[in-house]
């Protein structure tokens, strides 16, 4: 083969499809090309949705996902993982096992219900994503409802932020970022390993448009680690770019847009 310019840093998204483009692997891949990485994904489910809502949901076989994983893992090697969709226990326990096989550092969105409130992942998922898959995360990236369906925390205001953020990290994970963009008020998260806390403040956006934010902000993350930087750096520089997304969300469907990734 011919030489020719070095090769980006390689980022792996292990998450669902989203047919309408806005969120899931579609999401992954966008947010990787403009941070100037390779992208690359291993489906765990396909699903059949638009801007009002998941229509259906499609399951891949476990031996699939280990499949697409080792393919990628073999030959082109990977430098940061993401998580998104898991949607089983079984698919979950195996997602782990690779994530803890691996030293790439990996950034796990314990996606849980869409925007719509649509469920992407099984109840019966929940204990297998507490003691396998989040401690396997560098940084784990839950949202309110995730944060509530996982450790009983309901956080209404920066306290119990704190107090859901310790109890993430109580499973394992190496940050807890927990998003607190379902607050009113500013979009506050906060960053933390236990010793460092760092909040993360950006203005709320009166934009309607943001199906796809937490796959992009944790897609960000993981192509910011691929490149080198470190967990605070990649985080500051994810959220920026998410909260830009966000602003250029735009209209498509009858329902809710996506967040923009060409701003
Ligand atoms: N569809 C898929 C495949 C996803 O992975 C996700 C979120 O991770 C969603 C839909 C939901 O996206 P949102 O909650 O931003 O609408």
């Amino acid at each position: 083969m011919s030489p020719s310019a070095p090769a980006p840093a390689r980022v792996l998204t292990v998450a669902g499809s989203d047919s309408g483009g806005g969120a899931g692997i579609q999401a992954d891949l966008k947010t990787m090309l403009a941070f100037g990485v390779h992208g690359m994904s291993v489906l765990t489910a396909v699903t059949a949705q638009n801007s009002l809502g998941v229509r259906g949901v499609w399951e891949l076989p476990v031996e699939a996902v280990r499949a697409q994983y080792r393919a990628v893992a073999d030959d082109i090697g990977v430098q940061a993982v993401k998580t998104g969709m898991l949607a089983s226990a079984e698919l979950v326990g195996a997602v782990a096992e690779l994530l803890a096989a691996t030293d790439a550092p990996a950034v796990v969105d314990p996606v849980g219900v869409s925007k719509h409130g649509d469920p992407l992942l099984a109840e019966s998922a929940l204990d297998s994503v507490r003691a396998k898959l989040l401690p396997a995360a560098t940084v784990a990236t839950p949202n309110l409802d995730e944060v509530a369906q996982l450790t009983g925390v309901q956080v209404t205001d920066e306290r119990s932020m704190r107090r859901a953020a310790d109890a993430v990290l109580d499973f394992g994970p190496r940050w807890a970022l927990v998003k607190g963009g379902h607050l009113p008020g500013d979009a506050v998260d906060l960053l933390t390993d236990g010793t460092e806390e760092h909040w993360l403040r950006a203005p709320r956006h009166p934009n309607g448009h943001t199906h796809g934010t937490g796959c992009t902000l944790a897609s960000a993350v993981a192509s910011g680690l691929a490149n080198g930087q470190g967990v605070v750096e990649a985080v500051v520089a994810a959220k920026e770019y998410v909260t830009g997304a966000i602003a250029h969300g735009f209209p498509l469907g009858a329902g809710i847009g996506p967040v923009d990734h060409a701003w």
